[in-house]
Formats: structure tokens, C-alpha cells, sequence
């Protein structure tokens, strides 16, 4: 069995319990993010689910290659939880691909308030083994 490097999601501590999940995190940590997409129906899901949400079958990962995306809503959270108080306060977005899959990430360079329709950059933020992704503005 091949070992596997310890990568963590976001900023939590939660490591990768699955084979699938391992997979995806891998990614991350190479630079890429991986959609899944439902054996059955072929529904799409960003980020990747195993299962379909419709009809329960095995979904595959595939990477996802879109980078640019338009903001279609955001919150901005002034009463973060104790891990990420020191960001606090910070944006969480859901970013719409040309595709129609949408991500939700935290935008990390904001240049005043988010307007929805304005332009956003799918980056990503390696720091030890902690892999995350967000969106530039
Ligand atoms: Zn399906």
C-alpha cells in the first residue's frame, strides 16, 4: 500500500479519511482542483462529491482546469470561530464558472466591498501541510 503524505483541508485539522478525499487533497497540493462527475447521470460537483446527490451512484474525479470565475453571492462573517479569529472580519464567496459549477472559498485580497458579477481568480494556499484554495480578486 503507498504511503500517503498527511495534507490537510482548509484550516481545519481534519485529515483525509477517505481514498477519494486523499485523492482530491493530493491535487490541491500539486496545484490542481478535481471535479466529480456522477457514472450514472453525469451530474458535476465542485468540489467533488463521491456519491451522486440525485441517484446514489459512484461519481469520478476529473480535474477541473476553469480558473476564472464571476462572484454570484458572499457573506461577510465580523464573529469568526476561534480558529480562524485572526482573519475575522473575512469573505466567504460562491464563485460561478463559466461551466455553472460553482466554489465556495474565502476571497483573501479584497479591494473594497464584493459586488456581485466582479470578476474572481481560483488560487491556492499551501502552508506546512495545510493545502486550501481561495479566490483573488
Ligand atoms: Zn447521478
Amino acid at each position: 500500500m503507498a504511503e500517503h503524505k498527511e495534507i490537510y483541508l482548509g484550516y481545519s485539522t481534519d485529515k483525509a479519511v477517505t481514498p477519494f478525499l486523499q485523492k482530491f487533497l493530493e491535487a490541491l497540493d500539486a496545484g490542481k482542483i478535481m471535479k466529480s462527475k456522477c457514472t450514472k447521470c453525469g451530474a458535476e460537483y465542485l468540489p467533488p462529491r463521491q456519491q451522486c446527490q440525485k441517484d446514489l451512484s459512484e461519481c469520478e474525479l476529473t480535474e477541473f482546469t476553469e480558473r476564472e470565475a464571476k462572484l454570484y453571492s458572499y457573506v461577510i462573517v465580523d464573529f469568526a470561530p476561534a480558529s480562524l479569529s485572526s482573519k475575522q472580519p473575512y469573505i466567504v464567496a460562491i464563485g460561478e464558472f463559466p461551466s455553472g459549477l460553482r466554489l465556495t472559498a474565502h476571497i483573501t485580497n479584497p479591494m473594497g466591498p464584493p459586488t456581485v458579477g466582479m470578476p474572481l481568480k481560483l488560487a491556492f494556499e499551501h502552508q506546512d501541510k495545510m493545502v486550501t484554495y481561495k479566490w483573488l480578486v
